[in-house]
């Protein structure tokens, strides 16, 4: 790929000293198959092995150094298992205890002679002495005449597998200088020459040698800095071509006007004034849903900023244009719900909206797909039933998405068959997104933010308790029932084995039932073993408050409704992670009340645990949230992520690189702006680079 000829692309079994075996191993663990492959399989460090310390400055531990000095004397001690050598190695500022466990004959018939050694290791403090285990020693006389610089040795991820076979971190660095003097000129330049020297970045061949063996620490973090904008800037400008791509390639739907539907709700049946946040949203949305071209675009709002009433208006916009609409949510009990309020909020329109789920009865379901077909139904609720083949719209102009990150890829993409123009996609989500990372993430999407909660909301209390609080934790839950709120209880779900969350569950029921009899009080129980109807029954009973206390694994996180429940108590806290423990919290605080979220964790807590419940108790803003969660955890494993493949980045760093994303996104955004075909000749590299990576990505090419 960066290359004019093949060479790049030889199989990796073909490199001096590798062989079939070792191309083995670097095939399955570390998926090198080619030359290339190796090439950019960065080192993670390098040791510095361009100092020489004297024994007499060794001050502390862990860090390799290197020595030069001579073996003073050489012993055999210990038995058997404890059997070692140990030499005394000194310099001209002291001496130091060299220890070896294996290869003591090779190592003995190295130190026959007394000549003058170099020492390279890490130093430990034992009995008071300073000593190295394994040192590498190295003949100065005999140091190999090497095509690259040496003074910085490259550590390289490995596994137990692969070093059981002999490919270490050393191994691997062997394999790369032999790699990088024949393949150096064949690697050619991506970037344009204006962008590269006007940004002095270095040449991609010197980087590409550089992060491997640099010259020194500068051509090292040029290397670096190189490498990493060049992962960020390709990554922007992919996603912005696909942007500008799908904006071509799909004609939109034109909703020209707002008519009366949208109008008569307004006027006579809103419930609340909107937020100014949420008319500029409607408005957003609006104009782009008139533009001629597809909409693909991402709402975000925090928990409770009313995205539900939002998407409604939205599909009032679509009926007033003669489209149907529907809504698509990732539980049953959340499209439920869903479907009640939208039901409720168009009762006295003429409208019809009808529910489609995988336990919709099979007649039922036949009733439904006809009406579709025929236009009858007008909004169409619930979940991944939606966009089974068999269901079909007479003309679907617009589909909402609900809390995306449970909707695959793929399920996204079948929406595109439902008309033969493809319908404006609005994908709700909850989960707030750093910027950094929705840049990159849904670099592709457009982007509209609900940044403000209605008004009167008084913000959620949150404290830390633990077991111990366990009574102080019961006196005040009855005290808010006895001012006739409600409560919600959660339990962590441990996907591995839902027979144990299914006992913390009913071992917790057992001992609330004590503290909280009946007749006085009711308690309700839902858990992702019941059927969809023991679930709706038990929610509806707690939604007409018949129950005061809901227990509940993890089924409730998302999206329910009850603006009477004022406390979110959270069991084993430190079993969930942080967008999770924000999007339960945001399951209270709904209504007018004071709202509490408790969160209950054993007394021994991992720092990261406990850094977590300390960033809930002191902020109820998800955007800090998500910022903490992506710093605590980086960007790999925030919810959603993990499929995505495009936040696989070598080099680059969500977080720490925040600036480098945000230049690269506005430098390939203002190239695209002079030059959307890169069809100038200064871009060609370019061009050549973005074509091959548009091609390898199967990801991309399906969401377009
Ligand atoms: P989310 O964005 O988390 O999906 P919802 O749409 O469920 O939030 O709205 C949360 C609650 O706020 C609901 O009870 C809804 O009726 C209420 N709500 C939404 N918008 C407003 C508003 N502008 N003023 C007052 N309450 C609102
Ligand atoms: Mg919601």
């Amino acid at each position: 790929m960066i290359t004019q000829v093949n060479l790049l692309e030889t199989p990796i079994e073909f490199l001096k000293g590798v062989g079939p075996k070792r191309a083995d191993i670097l095939r399955k663990e570390f998926e090198i198959f080619t030359f290339e492959d190796l090439l950019l399989y960065y080192p993670y460090r390098h040791i510095d092995k361009s100092k020489i310390y004297h024994i007499a400055d060794i001050q502390s531990e862990g860090a390799y150094i290197q020595l030069k000095g001579k073996i003073v004397s050489c012993e055999l001690v210990g038995q058997q298992r404890g059997k070692r050598l140990v030499a005394q190695f000194m310099d001209e500022t002291g001496t130091i205890e060299l220890v070896w466990f294996n290869g003591i004959k090779w190592v003995q018939d190295m130190l026959k002679e007394n000549r003058e050694f170099i020492v390279f290791g890490k130093p430990t403090l034992f009995n008071h002495h300073w000593n190295i285990t394994h040192p590498e020693l190295i003949d100065p006389k005999t140091q190999p005449q090497s095509l690259v610089p040496t003074n910085f040795q490259p550590l390289y991820n490995t596994s137990d597998k692969a070093k059981r076979a002999g490919v270490d971190s050393k191994a691997i660095s062997k394999m790369v200088m032999s790699l990088l003097p024949q393949v150096k000129d064949v690697i050619g330049e991506r970037l344009s020459e204006d962008i590269r020297s006007h940004l002095k970045l270095m040449p991609l061949k010197e980087a590409l040698c550089n992060i491997h063996y640099p010259a020194d620490m500068q051509a090292l973090s040029q290397a670096q800095l190189r490498l990493k904008f060049d992962e960020l800037f390709f990554t922007q400008l992919k996603l912005l071509k696909l942007k500008l791509l799908n904006s071509q390639k799909y004609k939109g739907h034109v909703f020209s006007v707002v008519g009366d539907y949208f109008n008569v709700f307004y006027k006579n049946y809103l419930p609340f004034p909107l937020t100014n946040a949420q008319k500029r949203v409607i408005k957003e949305i609006r104009a782009d849903m008139g533009s001629g071209r597809q909409m693909n675009r991402l709402l975000q709002g925090d928990v409770g900023s009313g995205k539900t009433i939002t998407a409604l208006m939205l599909m009032l916009i679509a009926k007033d244009n003669g489209f149907q609409s529907c809504l698509m949510a990732p539980t049953e009990i959340l499209a439920t719900q869903h479907f009640e309020t939208i039901k409720r909020y168009l009762s006295s329109m003429n409208m019809r909206v009808e529910f489609l789920s995988g336990s919709t009865k099979a007649a039922k379901r036949r009733e439904l797909h006809e009406a579709l077909r025929s236009g009858e139904i007008d909004i169409l609720i619930g979940t991944h039933a939606l966009i089974e083949d068999e269901v079909q719209f007479k003309n679907l102009g617009f589909v909402v998405i609900d809390e995306q990150h449970r909707f695959g890829v793929e399920q996204r993409a079948k929406l595109w068959k439902k008309n033969t123009i493809p319908p404006h996609v609005l994908v709700m989500t909850a989960t707030p997104i750093p910027r950094t990372l929705a840049m990159t993430l849904y670099g592709d999407l457009d982007l509209s933010v609900i940044d403000e909660l209605p008004q009167g909301r008084k913000p959620i209390i949150t404290a830390h308790y633990f077991e111990k609080d366990r009574l102080r934790l019961n006196g005040f839950l009855k005290k808010e029932i006895a001012k006739g709120r409600q409560i919600f209880v959660v339990y962590p779900l441990i996907q591995e084995s839902e027979k144990m969350d299914l006992q913390d569950l009913m071992a917790g029921y057992e001992a609330m039932s004590q503290s909280f009899p009946l007749p006085q009080y009711a308690l309700g129980i839902v858990h992702g073993k019941m059927k969809p109807e023991e679930k709706d029954f038990e929610m509806q009973r707690f939604i007409k408050n018949q129950t005061q206390i809901l227990l509940s694994t993890t089924v409730i996180e998302v999206g329910i409704d009850v603006p009477n429940a004022t406390v979110m108590v959270v069991e084993n806290a430190e079993r969930f992670g942080l967008s999770q423990l924000h999007q339960l919290r945001g399951r209270v605080g709904r209504g007018g009340e004071q709202s509490y979220c408790i969160l209950m964790s054993g007394d021994k807590l991992t720092n990261e645990s406990k850094q977590r419940l300390d960033a809930m108790v002191s902020t109820n803003d998800g955007f800090e949230i998500a910022n903490i969660d992506l710093k605590l955890r980086g960007p790999g494993d925030l919810q959603g992520t993990q499929q995505s493949g495009i936040l696989d980045f070598k080099i680059a760093d969500l977080v720490k690189d925040e600036k480098l994303v945000v230049y690269t996104r506005n430098l390939a955004m203002s190239l695209l702006d002079n030059d959307p075909e890169l069809s100038k000749p200064q871009n060609a590299p370019i061009a050549r680079y973005l074509a091959e990576l548009m091609r390898k990505n199967v990801y991309w090419g399906m969401i377009s």
